[in-house]
C-alpha cells in the first residue's frame, strides 16, 4: 500500500510551527475558513500530531495520485479552545519534537480533554416536567465546574425561535441552555424544529434553514424515518466530537406509547445517542408517584434499562413529606430518586409548545436577567440533586 505522508514531509513542521505563531480562536479571514465549521477554532491549523492514524479522528482515505492519504476531514477535537491552547503552551518554545513524542503529548492531551462526549438525556413524565430547566441547571453546573459542556434537543416543537450563531433558527430553550453553557447557540443543538402553524400543519426548520411544511402523517411516516434519524444522528455526532460532555433534553413524555415507532426526540434519540436517561416527574400536579412508575412500566425492559435515576420537581414545602413515597418508589423502579427540586420562581421560557409564550426570532437569550435566572436555578438544582452521581451515571454510560 502506498501512503502518502504529508505529515512526514520536511516543510510540514515549519506550516506548524508558522501556524502555531498565528493568534489564537477563530480565524474568518482565512480563506478556507469554515474547513470544518462556523465558529471553530483554528489555533492548530495544521496538526501536529498528523498523522496520528488514530481511528476514533480520522481515516485513510484514496489520495489523489492513487495511494492512501490520511485523512482529517472529521477530526474536531483539535480544533477545540481547550485543546488548541494547550497544545500549543506544551509546543512553545521547543525544539522539533519526533513524531512519538508528540503522539505522547496527544496521549497526554487526551486525558484532559475527551475525544468524544459523555452524555445524559433529561426525560420527562409530561410535558411540563421541568425538563428544560433541568438541562439548563446541569449544563451551567458542569460549564461551572470547567467543563465542556453543550446542550442537545433533537426535535422541538416550539413557537419560541432565536437566532443560532450560523444565521439559522433554534428554540429558544436550547439558545437559553447554550448560554448557561457561555455557548453560542448553533443550529446542531436543536437540529429539527417544529413551529406549529395550525391545521395540525407545521413549519419543519433543519438545522436552522426552513425545510418544509408538512403535516403530522407525513412528519412521522416519510420524514422521521427517511431523514430525521441521520439529522439527529450526525448533529450530536458533531457535538459528541467537540465537547466533554452533552447534555440532551427529551420532548413531552417517552411514554406517548401511540407513536414510539416514530417519536424520534425520545427513546430513538436515545438510542442513537446512547445515552443513559433520568426521568424527571412534577409534584405539583399530584400523581407524581404513579406518573414515575406509569412512564417507566410503559417502557420496554430494555428502554427501561437505559433510565438510571429520577428526580422529583417543583415540590412545594418539605421534601422530607415525600421520604416514605420515594423509599417505596425506589423499590419498585431499583433506581435511585436523585432528588427533590423546590418550587423555582424564573422567567425562562417552558419546554415545548404548551407552555411556550411567543417570543419568535428572539436576536438570543444574552441578558442580565436570563443569567441571573440560570445561576439561582443552577444553584438550588446544585443543593438539592446529587451531582456527583449523575456525572458517574454519565460516567458509566447505559
Ligand atoms: S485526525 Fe485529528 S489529531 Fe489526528 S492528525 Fe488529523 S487533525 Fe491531528
Amino acid at each position: 500500500m502506498m501512503v502518502d505522508s504529508e505529515g512526514e514531509k520536511e516543510d510540514y513542521w515549519d506550516k506548524v510551527v508558522e501556524s502555531l505563531s498565528r493568534p489564537n480562536g477563530t480565524n474568518v479571514d482565512c480563506e478556507y475558513y469554515p474547513c470544518h465549521h462556523q465558529g471553530q477554532d483554528c489555533t492548530l491549523c495544521f496538526c501536529p500530531f498528523y498523522p496520528c492514524l488514530d481511528d476514533r479522528l480520522g481515516k485513510y482515505v484514496k489520495s489523489r495520485r492513487g495511494g492512501q492519504v490520511w485523512s482529517c476531514e472529521d477530526c474536531l477535537w483539535i480544533h477545540r479552545p481547550d485543546v488548541g491552547r494547550d497544545v500549543k503552551m506544551r509546543l512553545h518554545g521547543s525544539d522539533r519534537p519526533t513524531h512519538n513524542e508528540l503522539l505522547l503529548i496527544k496521549k497526554d492531551i487526551e486525558r484532559l480533554y475527551r475525544i468524544r462526549a459523555k452524555s445524559i438525556m433529561i426525560m420527562g413524565a409530561t410535558s411540563g416536567a421541568g425538563k428544560t430547566l433541568l438541562v439548563a441547571a446541569l449544563c451551567r453546573i458542569f460549564a461551572d465546574k470547567g467543563m465542556r459542556v453543550a446542550p442537545f434537543k433533537s426535535q422541538n416543537m416550539s413557537t419560541s425561535s432565536a437566532i443560532a450563531t450560523e444565521g439559522g433558527e433554534i428554540s429558544q430553550a436550547q439558545a437559553i441552555q447554550a448560554f448557561a453553557c457561555r455557548l453560542e447557540p448553533e443550529s446542531r443543538m436543536n437540529p429539527i424544529l417544529l413551529k406549529p402553524e395550525g391545521d395540525n400543519i407545521s413549519q419543519v426548520i433543519v438545522l436552522g434553514q426552513p425545510y418544509q411544511k408538512m403535516d403530522a402523517r407525513t412528519y412521522y411516516d416519510d420524514f422521521v424515518t427517511n431523514e430525521g434519524y441521520g439529522i439527529v444522528k450526525n448533529s450530536f455526532d458533531h457535538l459528541a466530537r467537540r465537547f466533554d460532555l452533552v447534555v440532551i433534553e427529551g420532548a413531552g413524555s417517552p411514554a406517548e406509547i401511540n407513536l414510539s415507532d416514530v417519536d424520534l426526540a425520545n427513546m430513538k434519540t436515545a438510542e442513537i445517542t446512547n445515552a443513559p436517561c433520568i426521568l424527571i416527574v412534577n409534584i405539583e400536579w399530584g400523581g407524581a408517584f404513579a406518573y414515575a412508575y406509569g412512564t417507566l412500566m410503559l417502557l420496554s425492559p430494555e428502554q427501561r434499562s437505559r433510565f438510571k435515576g429520577i428526580v422529583i420537581n417543583n415540590m412545594h414545602g418539605s421534601a422530607t413529606d415525600l421520604q416514605k413515597g420515594i423509599d417505596k418508589l425506589e423499590r419498585l423502579l431499583g433506581i435511585p430518586v436523585l432528588g427533590v427540586v423546590p418550587h423555582i420562581d424564573h422567567s425562562l421560557p417552558e419546554e415545548d409548545s404548551q407552555g411556550a409564550h411567543d417570543r419568535s426570532n428572539s436576536r438570543g437569550p444574552v441578558n442580565k436577567e436570563i443569567d441571573v435566572n440560570i445561576a439561582r436555578i443552577a444553584s438550588t438544582v446544585a443543593e438539592h440533586v446529587d451531582i456527583e452521581s449523575i456525572l458517574k451515571i454519565m460516567e458509566d454510560g447505559v
